[in-house]
Formats: structure tokens, C-alpha cells, sequence
């Protein structure tokens, strides 16, 4: 089996971060190794504290990865600050050909920033280039634009390029915090078809989600799949945390 490396952040809640991580890559039989950015401290209701980890050290468990076994896909998420971040694209500046699922993580569901201004800058100027898909939700998308939230399929579309513009093949903008009875995740490419997955919309409740189809798409493009393939399992994974408590 083709092993991913997950890059984020701990939370000591259990339901999102790392932890989601190893269990969705668990859940589809996909070797993990993963790389510390943070140590967060969190309930489901605040972010209490966050320990961001030495550039030095995250490069070295990167580095370290690479030399236990052979990784076939890259899923980054919280990175805290703007040295994780450039640590980050500098350790992976030579694997810049493997499948890498970027999920800009800002804020935590309860608020607490996870993410500063300077790392903020430091992800679109120096990491989106590197991404092979991008996970922004509607939030995210318009805080990495620097502009208002999209109130529209019209102006998700134009978030979605506009960021396609920053250097990722491709953006999946998540349309879970929008509003109706439906959602529908945006996935937009250069040079194809606007693909548009679209479910029953659920409460923003349930932890760790971004990170668990984030996960779960860096586990199916580690499998082979195409990102349309990998981007479809992974909604339907997701779908089924929310029928199975885990
Ligand atoms: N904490 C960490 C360490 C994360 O990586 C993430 C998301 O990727 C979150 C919290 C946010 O998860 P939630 O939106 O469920 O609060």
C-alpha cells in the first residue's frame, strides 16, 4: 500500500487535526506518516492554547518520513504559523511531483485562530504554488482572497478561480458553511469542466470534517485515483461520520 504523510497540527479534543487524520487514513487502509506543526489545546468549545513547533523540527520529521518509506501522496492542514509554513514549503520543494492536498486551515469550528496573518500570506505566496488541490471552505476562500464571503454560486466560482490563480492544479471550495438545503463542494480547474458534488447540507457541529476529507482525498490519489474519483469516495466518507458517531 502507498503510505500518505499528514502535516498538521495536534488537538488535544480528538476530533479534528492529526488524530482525524490517522483514523480516516486508517479507515481506508492507507499507511500514515505525519509531521507536527503545533500542539493545540482545545475542547469543542475554544482553542485554549497553541504551541507552535521549531521550523528545524518539522523539517526534520518531514525529512524523516521521506526516509522511512516511500510516500505517494501529502496532506497538509494546520500549520499555526508563517515559519511552519515556509518550513513546510521548503521540505517539500523537491517532492513538488507528489500529489499534495493543501486544506488552508485558519480557524477552529469554535473560532480560535489557527492560523496568524503572517502565516496567512506566507501559505498564498509561498505554499499554494506547490498544491495539487486545495480544500478552502467559504470562509477560508475569502479570507485567503482578502475579500467579502461569497453569497452565490456565481461569486464561489470566482473565488475558485481566483485562487486557481495563485499556482494549486486545482481548488475544491467547500460550500458547507452557506446556506439552504443543500451543499455543494466546488471542485475547479484550469483546463476542465466545473465538477460539483452536492449533499444534503449538515450542521457544523461535528468536528474535524475539513480535515477528515482532506485526508481521505490524499488517501485515494495515493491509491491511484483521479481527483475526481478521490474527491467523490472522500465526500461519501465524510457523508458516513455523520450516520456512524466516530
Ligand atoms: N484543530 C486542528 C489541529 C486542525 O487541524 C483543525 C482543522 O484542520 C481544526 C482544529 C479545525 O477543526 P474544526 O473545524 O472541527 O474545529
Amino acid at each position: 500500500m502507498k503510505a500518505v504523510l499528514v502535516i498538521g497540527g495536534s488537538d488535544s479534543s480528538g476530533g479534528a487535526g492529526i488524530a482525524r487524520d490517522l483514523r480516516t487514513l486508517e479507515h481506508f487502509a492507507t499507511p500514515a506518516l505525519c509531521a507536527l506543526t503545533a500542539v493545540t489545546a482545545q475542547s469543542d468549545q475554544e482553542v485554549r492554547a497553541v504551541f507552535p513547533l521549531p521550523p528545524e523540527i518539522i523539517r526534520a520529521q518531514i525529512s524523516a518520513a521521506f526516509a522511512t518509506r516511500e510516500i505517494a501522496a501529502i496532506k497538509i492542514g494546520m500549520l499555526g504559523t508563517r515559519d511552519a509554513v515556509r518550513a513546510v514549503a521548503q521540505a517539500l520543494a523537491s517532492h513538488a511531483k507528489l500529489p499534495i492536498v493543501l486544506d488552508p486551515v485558519l480557524v477552529a469550528s469554535s473560532g480560535g485562530a489557527l492560523l496568524d496573518a503572517q502565516g496567512r500570506e506566507a501559505l498564498c505566496a509561498e505554499l499554494l504554488a506547490l498544491a495539487t488541490l486545495l480544500t478552502p471552505n467559504i470562509p477560508e476562500a475569502a479570507a485567503l482572497l482578502g475579500t467579502e464571503l461569497a453569497a452565490d454560486d456565481a461569486a464561489l466560482l470566482a473565488q475558485a478561480r481566483a485562487l486557481l490563480a495563485h499556482g494549486p492544479e486545482a481548488v475544491l471550495l467547500k460550500g458547507g458553511h452557506g446556506s439552504g438545503p443543500e451543499a455543494s463542494d466546488l471542485l475547479v480547474r484550469m483546463h476542465a469542466p466545473v465538477r460539483r458534488f452536492t449533499a444534503a447540507r449538515r450542521a457544523l457541529t461535528k468536528r474535524g470534517t475539513g480535515c477528515a476529507l482532506a485526508s481521505a482525498i490524499a488517501a485515494g490519489l495515493a491509491a491511484g485515483a483521479d481527483l475526481d474519483a478521490a474527491c467523490e469516495r472522500a465526500k461519501e466518507y465524510v457523508s458516513s461520520l455523520f450516520l456512524n458517531d466516530h
